[in-house]
């Protein structure tokens, strides 16, 4: 999420937990496990019921963020695992404690080398970062005025790699709210109403893929991504005109895929279409920059 300062980015991020799918038993067994071999279990409490929501400040060492030590012990993304991490003020972190970040986003667990031994731990996590427009957060914001020159814009967003960026499935911009506006908003989905859609559409999912390995749309992968995704003929065209002008890499290519696929899933329709699919492509906004 791009956006200034007091444009709601945590509070969306905190709500995450709210509207995903409910922890399965197996889900909150694993997680379970987790903490309690770090003895972060609250007393009394056997399981955990609630997906996980972590948010470290960005000083924290790669260690703490990917687990490590003598030793090797979880980091905050096993902490997260099958729940949210959220990166607040993505830029700030040190960019090497985030490239380590590559593999367990691509892989969902987090090995750890050491001379005579390798220790694996879980890391499936959901991965929200929040960044500003601009050094000085207001760029974008009609409240204020940003001073900030094309140089420094551009230094500031390059803190964050590309490749990190490409591993972001959705891209977006989270524009300022006047208070009026926001104070004056009829009520909108209601979190239990919003998790109902987002059940929905996994059962989708779970229907589709029943004959495979597969359980979500996240996990399809090359011939069964081609196969779940296939493209009429405008849609393909738009795909390639996309990709070509955006400079899309393959992995973005894919994404975008499973992106669409997902947005039908969510408003019900069996078939792809280009509506499906530009709204997945307009997800890249940080590409097209
Ligand atoms: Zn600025």
């Amino acid at each position: 999420m791009v956006g200034p300062p007091g444009s709601g980015k945590t509070m969306v991020a905190q709500r995450l937990p709210t509207i995903l799918p409910t922890l399965t038993a197996s889900e909150s067994i694993e997680t379970t496990r987790i903490y309690s071999a770090m003895g972060r279990l609250d007393a009394g409490q056997p399981l955990l019921v609630q997906r996980p929501f972590r948010s470290p400040h960005h000083t924290i060492s790669d260690a703490g963020l990917v687990g490590g030590g003598s030793i090797p012990v979880p980091g905050e993304i096993s902490l997260s695992h099958h729940g949210v991490l959220f990166l607040d003020e993505l830029p700030e972190f040190n960019r090497r404690t985030l490239e380590v970040l590559r593999q367990p986003l691509e892989d969902g667990v987090v090995t750890i080398s050491r001379a005579l031994t390798s220790t694996t731990f879980p890391a499936d996590f959901m991965l929200i970062a929040a960044m500003n427009p601009c050094p000085c957060g207001y760029r974008s914001d009609p409240r204020r005025e940003c001073h900030c020159s094309v140089l420094q814009i551009e230094r500031y967003m390059a803190k964050i790699s590309g490749p990190l960026l490409d591993r972001i499935d959705i891209q977006m911009e989270v524009p300022a709210v006047p208070f009026q506006e926001l104070s004056g908003l009829p009520t909108g989905s209601s979190s239990a109403e919003m998790r109902e859609q987002v059940e929905q559409a996994r059962k989708l999912q779970v229907e589709r893929y029943a004959s495979t390995q597969i359980r979500c749309n996240a996990q399809l992968k090359s011939r069964p991504l081609r196969e779940h995704c296939a493209l009429d003929e405008p849609s393909q065209r738009l795909l390639k005109s996309s990709v070509e002008q955006l400079g899309l890499s393959a992995r973005a290519h894919d994404k975008v895929l499973r992106l669409a696929r997902t947005v039908a899933d969510v408003e019900g329709a069996a078939k792809l279409t280009a509506v499906h699919l530009q709204e997945a492509i307009n997800y890249r906004m940080l590409d097209r920059q």
